[in-house]
C-alpha cells in the first residue's frame, strides 16, 4: 500500500502518541482517536484529523492502528458500541499494537473477516524512546498479504517488522519476550538487594554487571533508574507488566507449560503494585526487593 493510505490511530497513550506522531511525520493522512480527547491536541495542531469514534475512524481509514492498555480496552474499542468493528469496511486492515491476548486476537480476526476486513496482532518491542525514534520492533500475526500491505506504515514506526504466522503469533511472541524480560529484572532486583545489604555501592554493582556476562541490555538501561530510584515518570509501568505476566501465565496454563520463574516474577510485580507502586517504572521491583531485604534506607 503506498504512503497515501489514510491511517487511523486509536489510543494515544505513552506509546500511541509518539507512534501517531511518526505516522503523521511520514506524510500519511492521519486520523486520531483517544478515550480522553485532550491527549490528541498536539497531533491535531500538526495536521492530524480527529475521529469522533473508533467506528468513524474505521469507516474512513485504510489502515487502523490501536495502542491500548489491556484486553478490556481492546475489547471495548473493537467490539463496543461505536467500536472499530461496527463499520469496518471491506479491505480495511486493523492492526493492534497493544500487548494482548492471543485468543482475543483470533476472536477479533474472525469478527473482522465477517466484515471483509483484516486484523493483524502486532505488539511492539521497545519503549517510549524507540516509539519516538521510529525504532520499534513489530511482531506480527495474521494474513501475510495484509502484513505486506502495511510495510510503509511499519517502516514509519519501526526498524523491523517480523512476520510470525497466523493470528495470535505476534501476541504470543510478545508474551514470550516479556516473560523473559520480567524474570531478568526480578533476578537483577534480588542481586542488587543482596549486594547492597552486604555493603556494596549500587552504582558499583551496575558498573561491574555491565562488563559481565550477566549484562542483558535491560541491566544498562535501568542502571540510573534503579541506583537513583528514579521510577517516575515511568516508561513502562508495573501495572502494564502485571497485565502482561498474567497474560503469559494464562497462556501457559491453557497450554500446560510450567513457568516457575515467571510465576515468581508475576507475584513480585503484583506485590509491588499492591504496595502502591503500580504507576512506577517496571524496574521498581528492585525497590520492592530492597524494602523486603531492608537493604537501603528510603
Ligand atoms: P498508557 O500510556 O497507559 O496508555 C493506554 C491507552 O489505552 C490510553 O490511550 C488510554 O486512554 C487507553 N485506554 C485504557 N483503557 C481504555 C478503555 N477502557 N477504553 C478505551 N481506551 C482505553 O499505556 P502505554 O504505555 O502507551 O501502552 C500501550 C500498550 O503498549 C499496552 O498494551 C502496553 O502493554 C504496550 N507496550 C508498552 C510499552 C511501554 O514501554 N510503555 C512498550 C511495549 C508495549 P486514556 O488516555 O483515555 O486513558
Amino acid at each position: 500500500m503506498e504512503t497515501r493510505a489514510t491511517v487511523g490511530i486509536a489510543g494515544l497513550g505513552r506509546m500511541g502518541y509518539p507512534i501517531a506522531a511518526n505516522i503523521l511525520q511520514s506524510g500519511f493522512p492521519t486520523l486520531v482517536w483517544n478515550r480522553s480527547g485532550d491527549k490528541a491536541a498536539g497531533l491535531l495542531e500538526r495536521g492530524a484529523m480527529w475521529a469522533e469514534t473508533p467506528s468513524a475512524m474505521a469507516q474512513t481509514a485504510d489502515i487502523v492502528l490501536t495502542s491500548l492498555a489491556d484486553p478490556v480496552a481492546v475489547e471495548s474499542v473493537y467490539f463496543g458500541p461505536d467500536g472499530l468493528l461496527d463499520r469496518a469496511r471491506s479491505g480495511t486492515i486493523l492492526v493492534d499494537l497493544s500487548t494482548g491476548s492471543p485468543s482475543l486476537a483470533r476472536r477479533i480476526s474472525a469478527a473482522a473477516r465477517e466484515r471483509g476486513a483484516t486484523f493483524l496482532d502486532a505488539p511492539v518491542a521497545g519503549s517510549i524512546k524507540a516509539a519516538t525514534d521510529g525504532q520499534l520492533g513489530i511482531m506480527v500475526g495474521g494474513d501475510r498479504a495484509a502484513f505486506e500491505r502495511c510495510g510503509a506504515v511499519f517502516s514509519a514506526i519501526g526498524k523491523a517488522a517480523y512476520y510470525l504466522g497466523e493470528n495470535g503469533s505476534g501476541a504470543t511472541m510478545k508474551l514470550v519476550s516479556n516473560a523473559i524480560l520480567a524474570t531478568i529484572v526480578q533476578a537483577l532486583a534480588e542481586g542488587v538487594a543482596l549486594g547492597e545489604k552486604a555493603g556494596l555501592d549500587p552504582a558499583d554493582i551496575f558498573t561491574v554487571l555491565g562488563a559481565s556476562s550477566a549484562a542483558a541490555p535491560v541491566v544498562a538501561a535501568k542502571a540510573a533508574t534503579v541506583t537513583e530510584r528514579a521510577y517516575l515518570p515511568a516508561a513502562f509501568t508495573l501495572a502494564l507488566m502485571q497485565k502482561d505476566l498474567w497474560l503469559v501465565l494464562s497462556l501457559a496454563n491453557e497450554l500446560q507449560v510450567p513457568m516457575p520463574a515467571t510465576s515468581i516474577a508475576h507475584d513480585m510485580v503484583l506485590a509491588a503494585n499492591a504496595t502502591g507502586k503500580s504507576g512506577f517504572d517496571f524496574s521498581a521491583v528492585a525497590l520492592l526487593m530492597e524494602e523486603l531485604a531492608g537493604a537501603r534506607e528510603p
